[in-house]
């Protein structure tokens, strides 16, 4: 295989680019294991200001470029999300997948903040216009749910109540702007392996880690208020993840990372989904920059990033 990574859409005039947002889990309430393996969810997402750009553009067969953030670190073979997303939707019209995509990354990779979910729902609305398929919202969302579980919410954006695997989405109202901060971690964290501490962490605090044993997760109604009335102070007493005492256990440099945060300002400081990227909700911009400036000089982290919420799903740009 060619080493494409780094490389610009070159080529791409005539491609259609579509910008596809990150998520933050606000409430990650975590079910007992499953018989077949899952986990049941009451999933709060939030879609942020922090994007991907996916291209695509008339090629005779098919091919991936990346370039951006971590671009080394994304797979350019067959299990690359965006490449599973093209060749499902050519494969439900019974066409070929011909197609050259670029993915701008700027989503971290393997951050918890399901950047691989976004390429897949940003190749989908890509591919459906580039090659004329006037695919239907509720197809679209259906080949969203088979290609993997955050993988809908990324075509919806704003806030979305994920329930079953987190699958099964009822958008959200949201009454205002909410200010964050992402303090972007070296390396990633594998979501099937937090999964596994998180049921290791339930086995070895006696309380088991099976469907018997754990509450039924549901959403909390207090968070739903806070983002339906905007009210952020009520967002940040409500926000909670059960996959961070896993992450934490994995990465307990975390821990600093989330002190920091809380130290500066923040008024929640939580790991964003699996992690290890940290999560801190801000009052406003200026205190969201003073908590972004306070996380680069503690060092506990590589880069911090300000940003609002929340943003637009899966969109045509028009470029
Ligand atoms: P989530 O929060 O949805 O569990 P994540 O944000 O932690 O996911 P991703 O950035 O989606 O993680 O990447 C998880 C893994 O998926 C990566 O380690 C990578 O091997 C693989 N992957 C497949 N396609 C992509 C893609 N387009 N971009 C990034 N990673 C991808």
């Amino acid at each position: 295989m060619r080493d494409e990574r780094g490389t610009g859409p070159q080529g791409a005039a005539d491609g259609l680019t579509v910008r596809v947002p990150a998520k933050v889990n606000v409430q990650l309430a975590v079910g007992g294991l499953r018989p077949d393996g899952f986990h049941g969810l009451a999933n709060v997402f939030l879609a942020v200001g922090l994007h991907d750009e996916v291209t695509a553009s008339p090629y005779e067969g098919f091919r991936l470029t990346v370039s951006g953030t971590d671009a080394e670190h994304v797979p350019l073979d067959e299990s690359n999300l965006a490449t599973r997303a093209a060749r499902l939707l050519a494969a439900h019209h019974g066409r070929e997948p011909h197609v050259r995509l670029h993915i701008a990354k700027d989503i971290p990779v393997a951050g918890g903040m399901a950047g691989g979910s976004a390429d897949a729902a940003g190749a989908l609305l890509a591919c459906d216009a580039l090659w004329g398929t006037r695919t239907s919202r509720d197809e679209l969302l259906a080949l969203c749910a088979e290609l993997g579980s955050d993988v809908p919410f990324a075509l919806v954006g704003g806030a979305a109540l994920g329930q079953g695997r987190g699958e099964l989405l009822t958008p959200l109202e949201t009454g205002g702007t909410f200010h964050w901060v992402f303090a972007l971690a070296d390396g990633g964290l594998s979501t099937p392996e937090v999964y596994r501490e998180c049921d290791r962490l339930r086995e070895a605090s006696g309380t088991g880690a099976g469907i018997d044993s754990v509450p039924e997760p549901r959403p909390s109604e207090r968070l739903l208020d806070a983002l339906r009335t905007g009210d952020a102070a009520e967002l940040a007493a409500s926000v909670s993840n059960d996959l961070q005492a896993a992450a934490l256990s994995l990465r307990p440099s975390l821990a600093d990372t989330l002190k920091t945060g809380t130290a500066a300002g923040a008024s929640a400081a939580l790991v964003s989904g699996s992690g290890p990227t940290c999560a801190f909700l801000a009052a406003d911009a200026a205190s969201a920059a003073a908590i972004a400036s306070a996380l680069e000089e503690s060092g506990h982290c590589r880069a911090a990033r300000t940003t609002t919420a929340p943003a637009p799903g899966a969109t045509l740009t028009g470029k």
